[in-house]
């Protein structure tokens, strides 16, 4: 019957879609191809996942799970031949426990929904991320997604109380427990969370909920020296007594490209500053908040700074941050995704800036990121004609540096196979890419 007819038949007709309804899908986020496979499986329960993976184990077919195919590193990137296994009507909330503070959960629940849904409990799921309309909690866990609040509240691991997945025989592995506690030998979830599908496809998941915080401060501050933003951080964590949730950075001209036409957002500050921090505090006085930033103003670690009066102004200088279409207004960029310590990032930095001219010429350097995670975003522009030659040798330039301080090549956005050269392990279990 062929792959699309065996499918069919194992999980129903209209849950798997052929190669023609797909070319109205792209490949991944901000790629201009369209995806091709097979077919795509929709399965709704754990046991659908179970009947196609024990299915094309048998037959030899390779498997690409798909969450909200918000990636950025080619995680979701199938072929003419694959069957893409897509989680997106796996989108149930099961229930939300409002004594236990968990949420059991279908892989594919969009994170956004899972936010609106607990907030009527007075709860919140803690991650937050750019693509947080689109990505499900699956793909959240099978990256083991960071984002914006992980000095707070950890990474996708820390809040994740069980998994249950399927191994590419079929079998169904189970760890759904609601416990916080459990030392009962080998903590099988942990496998599971960010090995992005090597080891099995997540289908439900426990998830830990935190109390909404009462009041929410959002701030937006500038220095003029690295050294002051390194102070920042420690002073504003130590004045607001462990309710800090955000301290995101940004280099000049990161802040220039956010704050300048065409993009929509205006410069809070005076665009002069060599760096920009947006500081989030949940669960803070509004006076604790305000005597933190004079503090740090009276200690000449900041230069200048504006506080949110408002929902609207909050979401304003947040919308600076989030606004990751400007980079796209130059040619192509070149992304990285690095860990490195704070110790060297001034150093890493300033190096990188001074032989890229040499490097590869005309380009545009933008670098922003989670100083409190020890993770930055560094994108190179460049124009399409010298891509992909200057792509090799800024990789190299920054991958070089980095293994010398003993870096890491992924802090939250995984592998995929944009990284997997020179990874032994993903090398290794997708050499056939
Ligand atoms: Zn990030």
């Amino acid at each position: 019957m062929g792959i699309l007819g065996d499918l069919r038949s194992l999980i129903g007709e209209d849950l798997v879609l052929d190669p023609e309804s797909l070319g109205t899908r792209a490949a991944g986020i901000g790629r201009p191809e369209k995806m091709v496979a097979a077919a795509m499986a929709r399965p709704k329960t754990t046991e659908q996942v179970s009947a196609i993976l024990r299915w094309c184990n048998s037959n030899g077919v390779k498997v690409v799970p798909y969450g909200g195919n918000s990636g950025l590193v080619r995680g979701t990137l199938s072929r003419a031949d694959d069957v893409v296994l897509s989680l997106e009507l796996m989108n149930r909330i099961e229930n939300i426990d409002g004594a236990q503070r968990s949420a059991l959960v279908q892989a594919g629940v969009v994170l956004q929904h899972l936010n609106d849904a607990v907030s009527e409990h007075g709860l919140i799921f803690p991650l937050d991320l750019g693509g947080r309309g689109s990505a499900t909690v699956g793909g959240n866990a099978s990256t083991n997604a960071g984002g914006n609040r992980v000095i707070r509240f950890g990474m996708m691991r820390d809040m994740t109380l069980g998994v249950e997945a399927v191994l590419a025989d079929g079998t169904i592995v189970s760890s759904l427990r609601p416990f916080i506690k459990n030392n009962t030998g080998y903590d099988l979830k942990h496998l599971f969370i960010g090995s992005e599908g090597t080891l099995g496809v997540i289908t439900r998941l426990m998830l830990r909920l935190r109390e909404r915080p009462a009041e929410s401060n959002v701030a937006f501050v500038a220095s003029d020296s690295f050294a002051g933003m390194v102070g920042m951080l420690r002073h504003m964590d130590r004045a607001l007594g462990g309710t800090l949730s955000a301290f995101e950075v940004m280099w000049n001209s990161f802040y220039r490209l956010v704050t300048s036409p065409p993009a929509i957002g205006r410069p809070p500050l005076s665009q002069d500053y060599p760096f920009y921090m947006l500081i989030e505090a949940l669960g803070a006085g509004t006076d604790q908040f305000n005597a933190a930033l004079e503090g740090a103003l009276g200690l000449e670690l900041i230069n200048d700074a504006v506080i949110a009066q408002s929902q609207t102004e909050c979401t304003g200088l947040w919308s600076l941050r989030d606004d990751m279409s400007q980079l796209n207004r130059h040619g192509v960029h070149i992304t990285f995704d690095i860990s490195l310590p704070a110790a060297d990032m001034e150093r890493y930095t300033q190096e990188v800036a001074q032989e890229l001219p040499d490097l590869i010429g005309d380009h545009q350097l933008y670098i922003f990121g989670h100083l409190g995670d020890g993770n930055l975003h560094v994108v190179v522009g460049v124009s399409l004609g010298v891509y992909p030659e200057a792509k090799a040798k800024v990789e190299q330039l920054v991958y070089g540096k980095l293994k010398a301080i003993g870096g890491s090549v992924s802090a939250e956005h995984g592998i995929g196979l944009d990284k997997n050269r020179g990874f032994p392990l993903a090398g290794a279990k997708r050499k056939s890419h």
